[in-house]
């Protein structure tokens, strides 16, 4: 059975992937340093698989801690979450995302050759596509950076093209991950006012928050508000199996889009999780949100046709798992 290091795997989308990973029949140890995790996670992942979870509380900056994660165990593939992902925070501290993003990405690369380990999943994302007019979005598209964030993912991929050939490496690139897991027990769970979309809308379904400000509606788009490509987060963690799937069974690396080609605007989410959560749910018009693209959707056959992946959930299935884990989370801390 081969055995993956997921760092910032106690983390939103590393920890639905390390229950795809147990699935898939592989071996899994975590390394987070909980900066963005809840310490209970380890705990539900167990409850959930029925058993143990290898987790070291650590920082992929820290190079004591990778050489300690490698020596004790034997190591096939990483995949790579551990990062900052917070775009506005990025222009604030964009010291910080360069040094967790790249400089940990560095660390992490280095031990791992020291290691003999050359097989890597990486967590790119579309923000690496700017802002265009080409939509879908084919992988070819050029990279260009709107933030110290995208760079980070830019420079991210670059360093990991100039890798030798006897490395193999996944560049996935993310669109709108959202959702929750089937079981309710683990989820996306921010601590401040959420910024993205459906932890909004959540907020506002459980009363926490008041009402939802859709940012413009006027966009050159069906109803006028912006079209995304949200993918299921159980969607998104199986495409990181079959990415290493991949690697550890071909040598060969890929870049790919991680999304359903599927775009939907603020709207059709708004309503879609009305119906999951069974009420209306108050939303004003306000101004577009600086920064903010009319559209941003996956051209995803490049996946399917590498990794024989194809997101199956729907958005009304997105929703769903959302309402049943904050309602769930709401029941048990009503605070
Ligand atoms: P997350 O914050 O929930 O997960 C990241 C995990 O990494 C957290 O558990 C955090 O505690 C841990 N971590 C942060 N810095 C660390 C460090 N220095 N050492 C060890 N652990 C550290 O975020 P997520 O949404 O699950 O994102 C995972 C990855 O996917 C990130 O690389 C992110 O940039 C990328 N991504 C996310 C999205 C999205 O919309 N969620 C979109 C595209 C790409
Ligand atoms: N959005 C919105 N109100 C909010 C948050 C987001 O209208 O409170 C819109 C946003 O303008 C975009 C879409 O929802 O059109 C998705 O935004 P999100 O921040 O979730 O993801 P992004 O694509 O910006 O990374």
């Amino acid at each position: 059975m081969a055995k993956i290091l997921l760092t910032g795997g106690a983390g939103y989308i590393g920890s639905h992937t390390y229950l795809a990973l147990i699935d898939a029949g592989f071996d899994v140890v975590i390394l987070d340093n909980f900066s963005n995790a809840k310490p209970d996670v380890p705990a539900r992942l167990e409850d959930i698989t029925g058993r143990p979870a290898h987790v070291y509380e650590g920082d992929v900056l820290d190079r004591a801690v990778l050489e300690q994660v490698f020596s004790d165990h034997t190591i096939d593939g990483v995949v790579h979450f551990a990062a900052l992902k917070a775009v506005g925070e990025s222009v604030e501290k964009p010291l910080d995302y360069m040094q967790t993003n790249v400089g940990g990405l560095l660390n992490l690369l280095s031990a791992m050759d020291h290691a003999g380990v050359r097989r890597i999943v990486f967590s790119s994302s579309a923000t690496v596509y700017g802002d265009t007019d080409i939509q879908p979005i084919p992988e070819d598209h050029p990279r260009t950076y709107t933030s110290p964030y995208a760079f980070t993912k830019i420079a991210g991929e670059q360093i990991l093209e100039q890798l030798p050939d006897d490395w193999a490496v996944g560049i996935l690139r993310y669109f709108n991950p959202v959702g929750a897991h089937g079981s309710a027990m683990i989820g996306e769970d921010p601590e401040d006012i959420p910024n993205n979309l459906v932890p909004y809308i959540a907020k506002v379904a459980t009363g926490e928050l008041e009402r939802l400000s859709v940012f413009g509606d006027d966009y050159d788009t069906p109803d006028g508000t912006g079209v995304r490509d949200y993918i299921h987060v159980e969607d998104l963690a199986e495409g990181h199996v079959l990415s290493l799937k991949s690697l550890l069974e071909t040598g060969e690396g890929h870049t790919v889009n991680l999304g359903t080609g599927e775009g939907s605007t603020v709207l059709d989410v708004v309503h879609a999780y009305s119906e999951a959560c069974g009420q209306d749910l108050a939303y004003k018009i306000a101004p577009r949100r600086d920064g903010d693209v009319a559209v941003l959707t996956a051209r995803p056959e490049r996946a399917k046709e590498h990794l024989g992946f194809e997101a199956k959930r729907s958005l009304a299935d997105m929703c769903r798992s959302s309402w049943a884990w904050v309602s769930g989370q709401r029941r048990n801390d009503p605070n």
